[in-house]
């Protein structure tokens, strides 16, 4: 997936501001952040959206809700975070390559618009 904007990230072929790495996924800040926290986290395979989840490579789902679970103890996220995946044109999904958008540091509105 020689074209994938988070596949160049994770390759270090763009730059970008790590915030967790291990053998499975990669968080890195949003470029443009939403709230005063705001990292996105990636599987370090192209899965191009949710709608491509399945039994193969689920596992690389559950290794970004535990980086998730980490990355809030490590930043003190004591006071709650929103975990946040767009997918498809009607999701607002804009890079295909599944994400998840780790949102924290303010007070976030329910339901979003
Ligand atoms: P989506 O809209 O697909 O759910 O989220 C894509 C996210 O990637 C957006 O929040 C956008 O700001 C972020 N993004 C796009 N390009 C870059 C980039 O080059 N570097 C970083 N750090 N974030 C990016
Ligand atoms: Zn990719």
């Amino acid at each position: 997936m020689n074209d994938c904007l988070f596949c160049k990230i994770i390759k270090g072929e763009i730059p970008s501001t790590k915030v967790y790495e291990d053998e499975f996924v990669y968080a890195f800040l949003d470029i443009d952040p939403q709230a005063p926290f705001h990292a996105v986290i990636v599987p370090k395979i192209h899965i191009k959206s949710t709608d491509e989840i399945s039994g193969e490579n689920s596992m690389y789902i559950a290794k970004i809700f535990e980086a998730v679970a980490k990355i809030a103890k490590y930043e003190n996220l004591e006071n709650g975070y929103r975990v946040v995946n767009n997918c498809g044109v009607d999701g607002g999904q804009t890079v295909g390559h599944i994400h998840f958008h780790l949102l924290a540091r303010r007070n976030l509105q329910w339901p979003p618009g």
